[in-house]
């Protein structure tokens, strides 16, 4: 065994695992279950990563809930959209080896531990106009979860994402959400978001966060609890430094930690799971073509996710995929002003779709299907940006839909709007003319589009760039507006408009791994004892964006299939039907 006689402390493990979101708990909880003494060590002061500020949907096509709904798929017909949809990037490997395990590992973590799930058997693919698109059935989510019951492990549970939560507290995704944006309109939800904001008041007093846990934070902390349960030492604080190789093998990591740094060495494997590389300004700027300096990028992932995870596989000889059609996962974002003089990056991923909403470019122009995902919203934007021109874009409505659904940051009535005009997020014109000019618009260009716009919207249509026309787009509208629930025309002042960038949710190139997470060289040879998951492995979809939930997916799969490696385990114990 080498012993590194800089560190001052060596301790061993059976694996060791870099990162704490869910690719890497996953590996760590599923590991542990198998019988290995595992650490996993995080950077920072809390656990959980981007994965506790997500929306926590993961897909996983064929999965248990679906087929306990009724919804039984055959395996071809989600091969049929997925080659559809990635094309040349399509890597048949890993793709089988995440449709073959996928099911296996929401049943083995609904059977042996505290992550359960909620469907997403009414969530259609994004893509809903490819062969073999999804209508529902092919994504689940973690269930909401009172932190409670994760006893002193809560206090290293990173909070929800300033932007997108109340106060600090979650507001899941569905039937608690309409009720948020429809309390100053019905007394039902009036009373749902009194009690549960009465609620949250409460657990700040008494624990100082909130305690019900939904969306990504309920599947950071079923996970952070699970593995806890089966002797895990979650250790925050904690980067790795950089590997330890015995005979070419990765056999463990120097970690730095308050108390000095620890040698740990690991007798099955380190696992790499650091969360990407949203905030690594050298690998933007080189993969980024949008962000020429490195810094024209806004990710809403957390700012300490540095790309550590490629680096460290790159020094033992691990490839770093760049191949793929886009290397991040885009979102767009608005620049929030904090109190403390920070910024905070809020992803659109809500209100795009719904009636009354369209955003332009500096030329006043609509360049996209504003109701299509966040990625290829930013797609869209990028490519509509003439040459020298600023990559961004301004989202604009109209008084009545501002109070109904918010936009951006702002939330609906009956919240003030004053503090975001005050610090400059909103702007208002009581004309589309005045807004043009508060923004920097060409007004000339703003008023043409807006009348070609509500020409087509009175009528409930959009025939320039398809509002409302697929499953996905609709599910994001609101049905209540008909007939088409993404269009209504943008009329009768005041207007507002929020300024929005490209951001992300993460990144996607990454790592080149197998179809066990194992890292390959140049040779494409696996790199023993080294596996990576999550966002620090490239993209399984090759840098497109087919369903909500395809980054949580394969982390979560992934990381089942790299613990079971590390352990040695091949046989399925549960009845889920892989053929
Ligand atoms: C607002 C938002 C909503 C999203 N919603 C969804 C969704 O619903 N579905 C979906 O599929 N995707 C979603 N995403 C994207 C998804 O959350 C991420 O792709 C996913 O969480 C990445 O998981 P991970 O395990 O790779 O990394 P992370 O969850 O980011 O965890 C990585 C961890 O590694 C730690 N780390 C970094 N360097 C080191 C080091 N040197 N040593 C030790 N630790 C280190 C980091 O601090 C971090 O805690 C969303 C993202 C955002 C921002």
């Amino acid at each position: 065994m080498s012993v590194d006689v800089n560190s001052a402390k060596v301790e061993t493990c059976d694996l060791l695992v870099i990162g704490s979101g869910a690719g890497g708990l996953s590996a760590a909880v599923t590991a542990a279950f198998h019988g290995l003494k595992v650490i996993v060590v995080e950077k920072e002061p809390v656990f959980g990563g981007t994965t506790a500020w997500s929306g926590g949907w993961m897909w996983v096509p064929r999965n248990p809930l679906a087929r306990r709904g009724g919804i039984d798929e055959d395996k071809e017909k989600i091969r049929t959209y997925l080659r559809a949809e990635i094309g040349n990037h399509y890597d048949s490997g890993r793709i089988e080896a995440f449709l073959e395990a996928g099911p296996h590992m929401v049943d083995f973590f609904e059977r042996h531990t505290s992550l359960h799930f909620i469907d997403g058997n009414k969530m259609p693919d994004m893509h809903g106009k490819l062969p073999g698109a999804g209508v529902g059935g092919r994504s689940v989510c973690a269930a909401p979860f009172e932190a409670e019951q994760m006893g002193p492990l809560v206090d290293k549970l990173r909070p929800p994402l300033r932007e997108i939560s109340f106060f600090g507290m979650g507001i899941a995704s569905g039937a608690d959400l309409g009720h948020f944006m429809n309390a100053a309109r019905s007394l039902d939800s009036f009373i749902h978001a009194g009690k549960r904001f009465a609620k949250h008041l409460l657990d700040l007093a008494r624990h100082r966060r909130g305690m019900h846990l939904v969306n990504g934070n309920a599947l950071a902390a079923r996970l952070g609890k699970s593995a806890a349960d089966l002797g895990v030492d979650i250790r925050v604080g904690s980067p790795a430094k950089r590997l330890l190789r015995e005979n070419r093998a990765v056999s463990g990591a120097v970690v730095a930690t308050p108390n000095g740094e620890v040698t740990i060495h690991a007798r099955r494997g380190v696992v790499l799971a650091c969360g990407g590389f949203p905030h690594d300004v050298a690998r933007k700027r080189e993969l980024f073509a949008h962000a020429p300096t490195g810094h024209e990028h806004w990710s809403a992932a957390p700012r300490t996710n540095t790309g550590d995870g490629l680096r460290l596989g790159e020094q033992v000889g691990g490839e770093v995929d760049a191949s793929l059609a886009a290397p991040g996962a885009w979102a767009p974002v608005s620049l929030v002003p904090r109190r403390d003089g920070g910024v905070g990056h809020f992803p659109h991923l809500i209100e795009r779709a719904k009636p009354g909403f369209i955003a332009v470019n500096a030329r006043g122009q609509r360049f996209v299907n504003e109701a299509n995902s966040y990625h290829d919203f930013v797609q869209g934007m990028i490519q509509a940006a003439e040459p020298g021109e600023e990559v961004a874009c301004w989202g604009i409505c109209n008084h009545h839909f501002i109070r109904r659904y918010g936009l951006g940051f702002v939330k609906p009535a009956p919240l003030p709007l004053f503090p975001h005009l005050r610090s400059g997020y909103l702007k208002r014109g009581r004309t589309l003319e005045e807004l043009a000019l508060a923004c920097g618009i060409d007004p000339t260009g703003l008023a043409r589009t807006v009348e070609g716009y509500n020409c087509h919207a009175r009528l409930g249509e959009d025939p320039e760039f398809g509002r409302g026309s697929t499953p996905y787009n609709k599910v994001q509208g609101d049905a209540r507006q008909q007939p088409n629930p993404c269009v209504a025309s943008v009329e009768r002042g005041p207007f507002y408009a929020v300024k929005m960038v490209p951001g992300s949710l993460g990144t996607f190139a990454g790592l080149k791994t197998d179809a066990s997470a194992r890292v390959l060289d140049a040779k494409e040879e696996a790199i023993a004892g080294l596996y990576a998951v999550g966002t620090d492995a490239a993209s399984i979809m090759g840098g497109f964006y087919p369903a909500g939930g395809i980054n949580l997916g394969p982390a979560m799969t992934f990381g089942y299939l790299a613990g079971r490696h590390a352990a040695g385990i091949t046989e399925y114990e549960d009845a889920a039907d892989a053929a």
